[in-house]
C-alpha cells in the first residue's frame, strides 16, 4: 500500500505516531517522517493511523 502525506496540512502533533508508530514518527526537528510503503500485514495499524489524523493530512491507497 502506499501512504502520503500533504505537509501542508500535517501540524506534527502525532496522532499518527501514537496510533502505528512503527511506520510514522515524529522526529526530532518536529517533523513526520513516514514509511510511505508498508507492507498490506501493516495494513489495519496504517488505516487506524491515517484515520486518526485530525486535519485529514495523510492519504492511503492500496
Ligand atoms: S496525525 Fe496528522 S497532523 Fe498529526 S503528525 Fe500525523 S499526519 Fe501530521
Amino acid at each position: 500500500m502506499r501512504v502520503t502525506v500533504d505537509r501542508d496540512v500535517c501540524v506534527s502533533h502525532g496522532q499518527c505516531e501514537y496510533n502505528d508508530p512503527d511506520h510514522f514518527q515524529i522526529n526530532d526537528d518536529g517533523d513526520l517522517e513516514l514509511d510511505e510503503n508498508p507492507p498490506d500485514a501493516s495494513r489495519d495499524s496504517v488505516l487506524r493511523a491515517v484515520s486518526a489524523c485530525p486535519v485529514r493530512a495523510l492519504s492511503a491507497e492500496s
